[in-house]
This record gives C-alpha cells, structure tokens and sequence, in this order.
C-alpha cells in the first residue's frame, strides 16, 4: 500500500536537516550478466554482492529517509533469485519501483515479478540482427520482444533504451516506429567509453554525432513516434557545448546509485572518481549524510540520470515529459 503523506514528511525533514533527499535511488543488485553488449564494461566488476536480508535492511533505512522510487538494475538483474522478494519488499513500503533488465530471463519469471513492478525497462539497440550482433546473443532480439508483449499485456509500462553509437544510429527509426506499433517510450543515449568513469566522455562520438542524433529526435517527435527524451535533452544534444557538468548535477542530492557491494556513489558514471561509502558498513544514514557531492566530472548524456536531473531541477520541459510518459502518452 502507499504512503505518500508519510513519505512527503520524511522527504521534508531530510530536506531542512540536509538540504538532500534520497527520492529516487537505483539499486544495482548484481554486476553479472549473460550477455555481452559491446558497449557496456559492468559485468567486468566482480564486486561481491549483498545479501536479500542486507538489500532489505538498505530498503527499510532508505525508506526512512524519504525515498519514493526504487529502480533496480544489473548486469542482468534477472540473474538474482531474490528479485521479487527485494520488489515485494519496495512495493511494501510504498515505493514505486522499475527493473533495467536485457529481458533475456523475463518470461520465466514474469509472474513472480509483474505484481510488484510499476515500469519495465529494457535494452533495445536496433532491429534483430544488429540489437544480437551488439549483445552477443542470438535469439536475445526475440527475447526483447516477448518481454515487451508480456509487460503490456499485464498492463505494465514499458520503456527501452537504445545506446547510440555510429554502428546502429541509422537504425534508430525502426526501434521508433516499433515503439509506436508496441506500446513503448523509446530512450536514446549515446554509448559512453566506460560506463564506471565520467572522465573517459564519450570516446569518438563528436559534437556532429550528438547534433545528428537530436535532429532525429526532434523529427521523431514532430512525427508523434514515442521519445522518452525531453525537449530540453533534445535541445543538449543540438548544442553539445552546453552539456551539464557533474557539479550541476542533481546526482547524490536527490537520486543515487547503490552498487552490489553496497557501496553509495552518485551514479554509476562517478564510481572511479568517488570515495567508497558502504550501506553495509556504517548503515544508510551515515552514508548518505556523507555522500560526497561530484564537483569535477564534466557531466554525460546517460537519458535517464539526465530527465531526473532536469526533473529535480524543476525543468517544466522534463516533467511535461514524465507526466507524459506516466500517462503513456506521445508528445
Ligand atoms: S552529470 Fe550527474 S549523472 Fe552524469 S556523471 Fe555527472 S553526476 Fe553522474
């Protein structure tokens, strides 16, 4: 059942002692993946991984700061057997909650996992033969598809990501217009080098890249196709100059990243740059108060983080989107 007055009040308070709330945290259960997407470097960190009783626990403290979003990823989160007990419990304490998933692993486990999840997110690259060429995986485009009907025939939303890099840009459309055909919000970010380091940019995708890739979203919408982009990230990527810096960022004062191990971090994109603070160590409290803010980094273009940040910074574009995208809804 939720609780949002409760939860409004505890927000409140973190917010006059702290002047940071935890309002959306992602919490990524497992490093290991069965696939092997040739843009990610994740399923490189061997971290060791909590315990359901230590997730729980990190949960509860959580929810006692005020936290209302729960999102939880990977790897490939499917590959934790406790995943729709770590749901249930979320969904328990009021939170909404979302997996990030390959969705290879989906359709076994979709009844024990649909009655605790309020969104359903999932990696798309391009159409069948460049989305299994990208992750390693035949049959994994399949697999995508099936989640994808699952999830709306259960009434769960869907939104799927696509990682733009000049090896499937050109196929962006057909995801689009898929996403108009299946009843899902498309989001598009370019690839960056290194998915655990800010500082290593975006490699060898230029300002012409990016310029490329917002005239396709701002056609995309003017055609209605399903964007989860907002038109102020559109517009970013038009004028790649005036991408956010980290120290602009919205990151470890309204959302956060848990990693298996425990450690809290910003975002994942901060995790080399940052001091280790383990949940399981000290408890969420102190590690949360301790949360060092990431003055440095010179910002990414990572959808999600990005919608949220404009969100928190009250960006009316970013919440028209969200509100949209809630009620399922093209712009
Ligand atoms: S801009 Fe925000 S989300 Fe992106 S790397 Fe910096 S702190 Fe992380």
């Amino acid at each position: 059942m939720r609780k949002p007055p409760i939860q409004a009040w505890k927000a409140l308070w973190q917010w006059i002692r702290y002047r940071r709330v935890p309002l959306s945290v992602t919490f990524v259960l497992t490093n290991r993946c069965n696939q092997t997407c040739s843009y990610c470097d994740i399923r490189t960190d061997r971290s060791m991984e909590m315990s359901t009783d230590a997730w729980i626990a990190a949960l509860q403290e959580f929810h006692s700061l005020g936290l209302v979003r729960a999102s939880f990823s990977g790897g490939e989160v499917l590959l934790r057997a406790d995943l729709s007990r770590i749901l249930s419990e979320a969904r328990s304490l009021g939170m909404t909650t979302s997996i990030n998933t390959n969705g290879s692993l989906l359709a076994d486990r979709w009844p024990e996992i649909a009655p605790w999840l309020d969104m359903l997110v999932l990696s798309l690259d391009g159409p069948r033969e460049v989305h299994d060429a990208r992750c390693g995986r035949r049959g994994s485009f399949d697999r995508v598809l099936e989640a994808i009907r699952l999830a709306r025939r259960s009434g769960v939303p869907v939104a799927t990501i696509f990682v733009a890099d000049r090896d499937n840009l050109a196929t962006l459309p057909f995801v689009m217009e898929m996403g108009a055909r299946e009843g899902f919000f498309v989001y598009v970010q370019p690839r960056h080098a290194s998915c655990f380091s800010v500082d290593q940019g975006l490699g060898d995708l230029d300002s012409d890249f990016l310029q490329h890739l917002g005239h396709m979203l701002e056609r995309a919408r003017r055609l209605g196709l399903p964007i989860g982009a907002s038109r102020s990230f559109v517009a970013t990527l038009l004028d790649p100059e005036q991408v956010p810096s980290c120290r602009a960022c919205a990151a470890g004062n309204f959302f956060a990243t848990v990693l298996p191990d425990g450690e809290l971090i910003p975002c994942h994109l901060t995790r080399r740059e940052h001091p280790r603070d383990l949940v399981a160590q000290g408890g969420v409290e102190k590690a949360w108060r301790s949360l060092a803010h990431p003055w440095t980094g010179r910002g990414c273009l990572i959808a999600p983080y990005q919608e949220l940040n404009r969100m928190f910074h009250l960006d009316p574009e970013a919440i028209r989107s969200a509100l949209m995208r809630l009620a399922g809804r093209r712009r």
